[in-house]
């Protein structure tokens, strides 16, 4: 058996993943993501981050965070539901009930944002992990590597070599971005979960020889801006919790982000929020 096919999903493929509301749905059914983003110096991530979550679907987003960047969450978005952590013990998985969680963007790398991670890591659920999140777990790769509960992991080529060095294959970017596939896989296998390795083309693969693989061409160069990233973070975390698998997840996030940029840069420059305000145009395109 050699390797497997590489898939570009099309609009009728997202379509048939998504997860719907039905009229059995509340918003707990819907899927309740655990949001694990922004600091006091960086708040700014964290905003955007749950505008991809709301936006993306989730039923309800339960945000974790120092007190700073609760503030600045709540005043654009009323709907989250929002714990300050704990400095002293920080645990988000205290704050209640979740389906998956998304840790990361703007998150911090000290020693409190290691323990913060640390917590989530040990429950149960599916979690994501993107940003100052993967630089934590470049400190401490086994919590990842240790975990059997379904996991992905979101970095560009930069956090991707970081990723590889700390377990051990030291890279540079340049060839991550190169080979980006053999890459992703690469780090699969080393963390044995699911990697999404986002960049000019983002390829999400699996751990394992026969591991699913799968390329997003949908977005546009105009993505190159800060803050995208942390809306996909959002974006797939909600898709986690209205209970796709990582690689699912992945797939479905990945397309509707790129559409969504292409849909609000229609040639122009754009902010990473005007990303979520084209959101619902990109889920209605895929139909
Ligand atoms: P981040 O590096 O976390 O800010 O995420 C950047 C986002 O923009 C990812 O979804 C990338 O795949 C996307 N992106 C970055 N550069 C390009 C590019 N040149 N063409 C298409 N998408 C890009
Ligand atoms: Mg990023």
């Amino acid at each position: 058996l050699g390797p497997p096919e590489v898939v570009a999903a099309q609009a009728s493929d997202i379509a048939a993943l998504l997860p719907r509301p039905s009229a059995e749905s509340d918003k707990y059914r819907r899927g309740v993501l655990g949001l694990v983003a922004g600091s006091t110096r960086y708040p700014g991530a964290a905003v955007l981050a749950v505008g991809g979550a709301l936006r993306g679907g989730a039923g309800m987003v339960r945000f974790v965070s120092a007190a700073g960047a609760v503030d600045h969450v709540l005043s654009r978005w009323p709907e989250a539901v929002t714990t300050v952590l704990d400095p002293e013990a920080p645990d988000p998985r205290a704050a209640g009930r979740v389906q998956a969680w998304a840790v990361g963007p703007g998150a911090g790398t000290g020693e409190q944002a290691v323990r913060t991670l640390a917590a989530v890591l040990s429950g149960s659920e599916p979690v994501l992990v993107d940003a100052d999140g993967l630089s934590c777990l470049a400190a401490r790769p086994e919590l990842v590597r240790d975990r059997e509960a379904p996991t992905l992991l979101t970095p560009h080529a930069g956090e991707l070599t970081r990723l590889l060095a700390a377990a051990g294959t030291e890279t540079e970017p340049a060839r991550v971005a190169a080979h980006r596939l053999d890459h992703a896989r690469r780090a699969a296998d080393a963390y044995g979960c699911t990697v999404l390795l986002k960049g000019s083309t983002t390829v999400i693969a699996g751990p394992g020889e026969s591991g699913p693989a799968a390329v997003n061409t949908t977005g546009t160069p105009w993505l190159a801006t800060a803050g995208s990233g942390d809306v996909l973070s959002g974006l797939i975390g909600a898709q986690l919790a209205g209970g796709l698998g990582p690689h699912d997840a992945a797939v479905a996030g990945a397309y509707l982000h790129g559409l969504a940029a292409r849909i609000a840069a229609e040639g122009a420059p754009i902010s990473a929020a005007d990303l979520i305000t084209a959101l619902p145009g990109a889920f209605r395109a895929v139909g």
